[in-house]
């Protein structure tokens, strides 16, 4: 399993840099939080890691695939949730992840066992006939997680997945993922909140489109705790509140 390599990467906009010379890794079995605030870059580069956008500075290589070079085998292994959910509310459960299967190039006996192992995974074989507007903003999420899941992925990528959620979904979220990645995805998580963010888990600190630390989260936070190793980092010159 070789995961996720991101080697010097760079993105502008026109004259803005939102990427400068971006470089870490995340290995199976690992689960990564891509920490920064707004305008840090996050959304930039899980761009750049979907082929949504492109860029001539730097490498990406997927599962030991250069995204530039081989761009349908480094997808094949990528799963993602998007910052903006991306599920049709008029379609029913099973039809949107049978849409999606499509997409993937799944068809027949082999789409149909992955959609009921999606629905499996999240606890909606019962509800599968639903149209996902009936759903909760905590089902609709897992859906597109479950959904990301279906093509067996090496890496999944999400977006911001837990905004917009209460306390119990962003919980049970932030659990699902920390487990997926326990039994061996690479799992590379945009966020800006803390309590996301557990002992064991590499951070990656992301700030106006430069890494400036890459370490577990218990290293980071040392004795003053991540809130304020990620305040004292990113507030530049301002005072840290004590
Ligand atoms: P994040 O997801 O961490 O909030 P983004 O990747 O969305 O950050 O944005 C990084 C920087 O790039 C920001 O300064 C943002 O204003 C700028 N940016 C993002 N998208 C565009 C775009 N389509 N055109 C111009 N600038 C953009
Ligand atoms: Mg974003």
């Amino acid at each position: 399993m070789t995961g996720l390599k991101i080697n010097h990467v760079s993105y502008s906009y026109g004259s803005r840099k939102a990427l400068d010379d971006v470089t870490f890794s995340v290995v199976g079995g690992r689960f990564c939080a891509l920490f920064g605030p707004n305008g840090a870059g996050k959304s930039t580069l899980f761009a750049l890691l979907t082929r949504l956008l492109v860029t001539g500075e730097g490498h990406i290589r997927v599962a030991g695939f250069d995204i530039a070079r081989d761009p349908r085998a480094a997808l094949a292994r990528i799963g993602v949730v998007f910052q903006q959910p991306t599920l049709d509310l008029d379609m029913t459960v099973r039809r949107n992840l049978r849409y999606f299967a499509g997409l993937h190039g799944l068809s027949g006996r082999s789409a149909a066992l992955a959609i009921e192992a999606a629905l499996e995974q999240l606890g909606m074989a019962d509800r599968a006939d639903e149209q996902v507007r009936a759903l909760n903003g905590g089902h609709r999420r897992r859906m597109e997680i479950a959904r990301a899941l279906m093509h067996d992925p090496e890496i999944l990528l999400l977006d911001e997945p837990t905004v917009g959620l209460d306390a119990a979904s962003r919980q049970a979220i932030t659990d699902h993922v920390h487990l997926l990645a326990e039994r061996g995805l690479a799992v590379l998580w945009a966020t800006h909140l803390v309590d996301e963010i557990r002992p064991a888990d590499q951070v990656v600190v992301l700030h106006r489109g430069k890494v400036l630390s890459d370490g577990s989260a218990e290293h980071l936070a040392g004795a003053q705790g991540l809130a304020k190793a990620f305040l004292s980092m990113t507030a530049e010159g301002r005072e840290v509140p004590a």
